[in-house]
């Protein structure tokens, strides 16, 4: 201990008085190591050089953690999840059939539609295949009947799972091919429920995603209000399966930046948040490379709206761009407290000073910016210069169902590719609590129960000769499988 104390005084004293930039790099190794967090003989440090990557991932998915800030429902889906629950709906009436062939029927191909002709694995419901010409109706297959290779390519179609597969396909495809099971509210609000099942497996205890609630329909197509979508999600919400999850749910609702009526839908969606008290902010969504949702757009709106109410807070997208801008400056201008992404923030000097401790926090998905193309490899991605910038920062999955992954895996990722400490990693799962928008009560109901389990895990790892865990084997989705490599042969074949 005096030992340590003596070196950290002595790299403290380097920073503050050496001149040769050397001796400066020199202090601020000194300080790395011998942070109590960092230091060799921390346990967790030891535990980091000692495990197997497949005992470090069995850790973190037993580790006890936050919340995730940023995730999109319709994105949050596992394929299978999707395929299940759409099959589940013919309780409430709907029934789904996916396009497994092209037969060139006339005329179609030329035809302006929002969903390309040639698109295959398109998920129509009963209500839109009803509609179709006789020839476009033998192009597609009751979901219930694929063959096992259909139904293994449609599970496939929906995930980047290939290597030529990323920022276009999913833009472009992925939403496309969910279709009509994106206007299914009771389909939506079971996939909002087995998200909360396996959050709380991976030890969230809070989720605030970005729920749809516009174009829905029953299952004979009549068009539902928002708030009746909204009670569908909270009705789902007060059953007792949704509770045993011990996951608390706040929402987000959001609006496409680029479409030319953007202003009017965020008008509404201000209105509708301030008038129902579980959705707590509205966002703003769509790539950001299409320049006719640039931020400051919305500013006129903003204030306009501030004039005659308060209380609805934002958090936006912005900065998820290749290019060098000030979206997350004008961002904040608009009146956000949080980022989504802030990926382009290291290009904003300026901007990233004003982040450094607060108040703004950054949402980031390291999954989703590598395979969202904005990064080559994790060590070109930002989020360690944030986090030791002390820019608050927590880790979230975006749209992990088309990722095929999971909140452990974000952690996996930042522990491998960059040396997290045990400090760092209980500061993410707090911050994504401390920045969520939480009412202050329950905020800080959470917060103590995040502290307790976490004081009490590290007690049971530290305590126990090796790690005896009561949680089950953390489940590998492909993501992770692939990229490193941690899964026997068998559960890589059986899983793709
Ligand atoms: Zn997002």
């Amino acid at each position: 201990m005096i030992l340590r104390n003596l070196v950290l005084w002595l790299g403290l004293s380097m920073r503050l008085t050496c001149r040769p930039v050397r001796w400066r790099k020199l202090s601020w190794l000194l300080l790395f190591f011998m942070h109590p967090s960092m230091a060799a003989d921390h346990w967790f440090e030891r535990y980091k050089a000692s495990a197997t990557p497949a005992e470090l991932y069995q850790f973190l998915y037993a580790m006890p953690k936050g919340g995730d800030l940023h995730l999109h429902l319709s994105g949050s889906v596992l394929s299978r999840w999707y395929y299940e629950l759409a099959l589940a709906q013919s309780d409430n009436g709907y029934v789904y059939y996916a396009k497994q062939h092209i037969n060139n029927c006339a005329g179609a191909a030329e035809e302006a539609r929002p969903v390309p002709y040639l698109l295959l694995q398109h998920t129509v419901d009963h209500l839109t295949y009803a509609q179709l010409s006789d020839c476009e109706k033998t192009e597609y297959v009751d979901l219930a009947t694929l063959s096992e290779a259909q139904t293994a390519r449609w599970l496939s179609s929906i995930v980047l799972d290939k290597a030529h597969e990323g920022r276009d396909e999913f833009f472009e495809n992925h939403w496309n091919r969910l279709g009509d099971l994106l206007r299914n509210p009771y389909l939506m609000a079971e996939v909002l429920v087995a998200n909360m099942r396996a959050f709380g497996d991976e030890g969230l205890i809070y989720i605030e995603p970005q729920v749809p609630i516009f174009g829905f329909v029953t299952a004979s197509g009549e068009a539902l209000s928002l708030d009746r979508v909204l009670e569908i999600y909270t009705d789902r919400l007060a059953q007792a399966d949704a509770k045993a999850t011990g996951v608390e749910v706040r929402m987000q609702v959001s609006l496409l930046r680029f479409l030319p009526d953007a202003e009017e839908t965020l008008k509404v969606l201000y209105a509708f948040a301030s008038k129902h008290s579980v959705i707590v902010a509205v966002n703003m969504v769509g790539r950001e490379d299409n320049d006719k949702g640039y931020p400051l757009r919305f500013l006129s709106t903003l204030r306009m709206l501030r004039q005659t109410q308060g209380g609805v807070r934002l958090s936006i997208h912005a900065g998820e761009v290749d290019e060098p801008n000030h979206h997350i400056r004008d961002t904040l201008l608009l009146g956000a407290e949080r980022i989504g992404h802030g990926f382009n923030l290291i290009t904003d000097p300026d901007t990233l000073r004003l982040m450094r401790y607060g108040p703004y926090l950054i949402e980031i998905s390291l999954i989703s910016n590598l395979l969202l193309e904005y990064v080559d490899d994790f060590s070109r991605h930002p989020f360690p210069e944030y986090l030791r910038l002390g820019v608050p920062i927590a880790l979230a999955t975006d749209d992990r169902g088309m990722w095929d992954s999971t909140m452990t895996d974000e952690f996996f990722v930042a522990v491998t590719e960059f040396s997290l400490s045990w400090d760092e990693i209980v500061t993410l799962s707090r911050n994504a609590l401390e920045y969520s928008f939480l009412d202050e009560t329950t905020k800080t109901k959470l917060l103590a129960r995040f502290d307790r389990r976490i004081e009490k895990f590290v007690r049971q790892v530290q305590t126990r000769d090796g790690f005896v865990w009561t949680k089950p084997p953390a489940p590998k989705l492909g993501l992770i499988c692939r990229t490193y490599n941690l899964c026997p042969v068998m559960q890589n074949e059986m899983e793709n």
